[in-house]
């Protein structure tokens, strides 16, 4: 949430479009559903976010660089673990994950 200051995810949108990084090898066209942040620290927030991505018909939950790579400031999301675990834990067994875009 913190890293929004710096960055509104710009090279996430061109990966996507691009289909590299975390998406290349992607056949299908991607359709983006929403684009959320975690909803402040601790996280605790952002599996109410995921679950509400998934209502409107995401089946992919992909974590920005930003929450565990650090991108672009350097300062990885010390929760990483716990929110991810929580979310994954929340939402139903068929929903795919990918924790970093580039
Ligand atoms: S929980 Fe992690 S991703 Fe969210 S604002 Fe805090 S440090 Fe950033």
């Amino acid at each position: 949430m913190q890293t929004e200051d710096y960055c509104p995810g710009t090279t996430d949108f061109k990966f996507i479009r691009e289909k590299k990084g975390a998406f290349a090898g992607i056949q299908e066209d991607i359709e983006i559903a929403g684009f959320i942040n975690c909803g402040g620290c601790p996280g605790k927030k952002a599996p109410l976010r995921a679950r509400e991505l998934v209502r409107r018909g995401a089946d992919t939950i992909v974590f920005a660089s930003c929450i565990k790579r650090g991108n672009p400031i350097g300062y990885p999301c010390p929760f990483a673990k716990k929110m991810i675990d929580m979310i994954q834990k929340d939402l139903p067994e068929h929903i795919k994950y990918l924790d970093y875009t580039h």
